[in-house]
């Protein structure tokens, strides 16, 4: 445990984390563990927020193709989710339903259960993935493991490392877990200006001024405009997600399928689309009723239930799709922290990076998620 000395002025924090989306809320939460006095500052409801409206999977097969340290991120996270599960029930009282029964990747035709395999074998060919377990099934051993899927099911993916949760529980039990060790959690306050100033920061918007020794920038789509403020980098741009959301149903589900999962509630959520369209959140009828089609040739039986829901959300996607975890040469002491799998990520946020914001010093883990990597040509 790391003993951080308070500072004595009421305007001052240890560290202020700038968004309070599910990266930021889970930072928060690892820094004030450790015992920093945290502000969380954010835009609030009416911002474009990821954590919104995410699908909830604890993911790892098929993370980090041209990237095995992100391969190893993911999966080091998804190990220590059960940790955080229960450090989530104890601390806020609130169950985030985490279940990691292995999830499956399903194919509806020959030529795409063989993408998947040629891509999932060029994964596995990159270094540091031999603790990476994965299995091909075919129709026949799928039905077996899966008895709810369609004969158009021609083979699937499995891998044991995946899972899910409640995501809005998970989202809640963060900031209630945060706010009972003291994470002082400001809705509304949209920072305009940052600056670095006598060994801190000076961080500004219409509220007012809030000082911090270190500063944390957590803005999801924000950081692209902050982080250049501090001498970072964060081009995130949006990428569009749409999601259907079922009636409630008797449970037929165990495992999720990528685009397809039974919550802990009975809903079946049926998703997740990606789309370049900027910051439009429309939902779009041919886009759904593409997924939807999808999910009833998987599973006959959704074709019998009613959609009560449907939303978009905007995903924060770097160029490469990796996350960018640095902390500034120009201005130490502040570090950007953005990736677009935050849920799967939870648990590395509160474990092993925000102990490392608070040493003033990244883990070797991430050693390679600089934003630096994005001015190497590919084919250098
Ligand atoms: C459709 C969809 C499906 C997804 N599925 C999954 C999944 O299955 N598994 C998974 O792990 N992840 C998934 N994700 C990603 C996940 O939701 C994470 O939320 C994502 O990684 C980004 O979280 P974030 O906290 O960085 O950003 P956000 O949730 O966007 O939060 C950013 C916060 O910053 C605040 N902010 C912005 N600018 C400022 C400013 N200037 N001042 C103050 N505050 C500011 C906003 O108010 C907002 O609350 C999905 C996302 C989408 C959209």
């Amino acid at each position: 445990m790391i003993h951080v000395k308070h500072s004595t002025s009421a305007r001052e924090a240890d560290v202020a984390v700038v968004g309070g989306g599910v990266v930021g809320s889970a930072i928060a939460l690892g820094l004030a563990r450790e015992g920093a006095r945290v502000a969380l500052l954010d835009e609030g409801d009416g911002a474009f927020r990821a954590s919104r409206g995410n699908f909830a999977l604890i993911w790892v097969q098929s993370k980090g193709l041209g990237m095995p340290a992100y391969a190893g991120w993911s999966r080091k996270s998804a190990d220590a989710w059960a940790g955080l599960a229960a450090l989530l029930r104890e601390e806020s009282g609130l169950d985030v339903a985490h279940d990691q029964p292995g999830g499956f990747m399903l194919c509806l035709s020959q030529a795409e259960l063989e993408a998947r395999v040629d891509a999932m074998k060029r994964l596995h060919n990159q270094p540091m993935m031999q603790d990476f377990r994965y299995e091909v099934l075919d129709h026949r051993e799928t039905k077996k493991r899966m008895p709810a899927i369609g004969p158009d099911v021609v083979g699937a993916l499995y891998s044991p490392h995946d899972g899910h949760v409640n995501s809005l529980r998970l989202f809640r039990a963060l900031r209630e877990a945060g706010a009972r060790r003291g994470v002082d959690y400001r809705p509304s306050q949209v920072v305009t200006r940052l600056e670095q100033r006598g060994g801190g920061f000076r961080i500004e918007g219409d509220w007012g001024v809030l000082e911090a020794r270190r500063i944390v920038l957590a803005a999801g789509l924000g950081n692209a405009r902050l982080a250049p403020m501090v001498g970072l980098e964060a081009p995130v741009t949006p990428s569009k997600g749409q999601i259907i959301v079922t009636e409630k149903t008797a449970p037929f589900l165990r495992h999720p399928v990528v685009t397809v999962r039974q919550t802990d509630e009975g809903g079946v959520m049926i998703g997740d689309s990606q789309e370049d369209r900027g910051f439009d959140t429309i939902v779009a009828q041919p886009v759904i009723t593409t997924m939807a089609e999808r999910a009833v040739r998987m599973f006959p039986a959704l074709a019998g239930l009613n959609v009560v829901r449907t939303w978009s959300a905007l995903r924060v996607m770097t160029p490469d799709g990796f996350p960018i975890y640095e902390q500034s040469r120009a201005c130490p002491g502040a570090f950007v922290a953005t990736c677009h799998s935050g849920v799967t990520l939870a648990a590395n946020h509160v474990f092993t990076l925000a102990p490392a914001i608070l040493r003033g010093e990244l883990p070797v883990d991430v050693a390679d998620f600089t934003a630096g990597r994005l001015h190497v040509p590919a084919h250098a």
